[in-house]
């Protein structure tokens, strides 16, 4: 991506970082063997990156939503693990703190998730289904000055290693009866399961999060009672722009493994199926054209349902079908496990289920096209 839409300062930073402390652990993170997700946020707070969109006054680069997609898109051009744990760090984990925090939980908190002290995490799904949120069961009763939150999310991006979670919880029925809350990890009642042995993505972290009559201080209410689906759905309406942008460093990470083993070809006299590059270009440039406006639509407060739902889709299909492509142009290599191309395609895959299915982007757009 050409660094003239962003920040300078914060682009040369973005590269130093991907440079010294992402490519040098890309391959153990790919294995699942790698640094801990905190330990990954730790080194980005040490570059000023885990606090992207942070303003300066709280310890974080005041970026923009530009300067935010850069830097996943960098990211997962190298490791898409390290990508989706940055992103969901910088966009669910914190964004919803930035729009809807008071002074006093801005102040408690902010600092330490922009310096990587903290590492952030988002928890919405539920075991019983994450497309339809409003039916979620996670209960949050009042009790005097605090709540009390019962249930189980299933899941979780960092789970088990994240410090901060934003977590959706019933307060009465429907859409309106869901309420946000900034749940600390140290506290009674809150466990975490095992990590799931994933097709791809092994250095990040997903799992369950379960809330045993956990006792959250009605101060550490995100927003008003009864806002929290408003709260979620404009997270993931951002959001899914960083997840766009991480697609967009897999499908680019995937054509730089083509291109080598296209040149390798070239160069001992082999054919080389340069139509299949050229498609693959095609695509992964018009996805980080979309992810770019959804990302400016962002930063100039408008609306990016629609847009964030578009991109998010197309950047993610792009991203499978890219990759896929990758390991057909890197055959017979591309069988190995450990091979780029087959650790892209592997990695690619998640991106089109979370934040929001693709099945469900296509719901998001469809309605628009009904004006439902
Ligand atoms: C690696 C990974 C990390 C994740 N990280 C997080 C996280 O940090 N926080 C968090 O809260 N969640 C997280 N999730 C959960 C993710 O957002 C959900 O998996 C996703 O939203 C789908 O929900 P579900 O799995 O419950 O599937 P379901 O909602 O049960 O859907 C099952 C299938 O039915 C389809 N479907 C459902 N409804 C419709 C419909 N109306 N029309 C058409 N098709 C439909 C879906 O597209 C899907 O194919 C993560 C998931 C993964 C895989």
């Amino acid at each position: 991506m050409s660094t003239e839409l962003v920040d300078a300062a914060l682009g040369g930073r973005i590269g130093a970082f991907v440079e010294d402390a992402i490519l040098p652990i890309a391959a153990a993170m790919a294995r699942g063997d790698g640094p801990s997700p905190k330990r990954v946020v730790e080194a980005a707070g040490e570059a000023g990156l885990a606090g992207i969109l942070t303003p300066e006054a709280y310890g974080g680069a005041g970026g923009t939503h530009a300067d935010f997609i850069e830097f996943i898109e960098t990211v997962a051009r190298v490791d898409a693990s390290c990508a989706v744990i940055l992103d969901v760090h910088l966009s669910v984990g914190t964004e919803p703190l930035l729009v809807f925090g008071n002074d006093d939980q801005k102040l408690r908190y902010l600092r330490k998730l922009a310096r990587g002290e903290w590492l952030g995490a988002f928890a919405l799904t539920e075991a019983a289904g994450g497309s339809d949120a409003v039916s979620m069961q996670t209960r949050a009763v009042r009790d005097g000055d605090s709540y009390v939150l019962d249930g189980a999310k299933a899941f979780i991006t960092s789970a088990g290693d994240a410090d901060l979670y934003i977590v959706m919880a019933r307060t009465g029925e429907g859409a309106h009866g869901i309420s946000a809350f900034l749940v600390e990890s140290a506290w009674p009642g809150v466990r975490t399961g095992t990590p799931l042995a994933k097709m791809g993505l092994h250095g990040s972290w997903t799992g369950e999060l379960i809330l045993d009559k956990v006792r959250v201080p009605a101060s550490n209410r995100l927003g008003d009672e009864g806002v929290g689906f408003t709260v979620a759905m404009s997270a993931l309406d951002s959001g899914r722009v960083g997840i766009s942008a991480q697609a967009v460093g897999i499908a680019q990470g995937s054509l730089d493994a083509a291109l080598a083993s296209s040149r390798r070809r070239r160069a001992a006299d082999l054919d080389v199926d340069v139509t299949a590059l050229a498609d693959m270009e095609v695509r992964t440039s018009a996805a980080r054209h979309l992810t770019r406006y959804a990302a400016a639509l962002v930063d100039a407060g408008r609306r990016v349902t629609l847009d964030a739902a578009i991109a998010k889709l197309y950047s993610t299909d792009t991203c499978v079908a890219v990759s896929q492509a990758a390991v057909d142009l890197c055959a017979p290599d591309s069988a190995a496990e450990d091979h780029p191309a087959a650790v892209r395609l592997r990695d690619a895959k998640a991106c089109q289920i979370y934040e929001g299915t693709n099945q469900i982007q296509r719901v998001v757009i469809a309605r628009h096209l009904f004006n439902d």
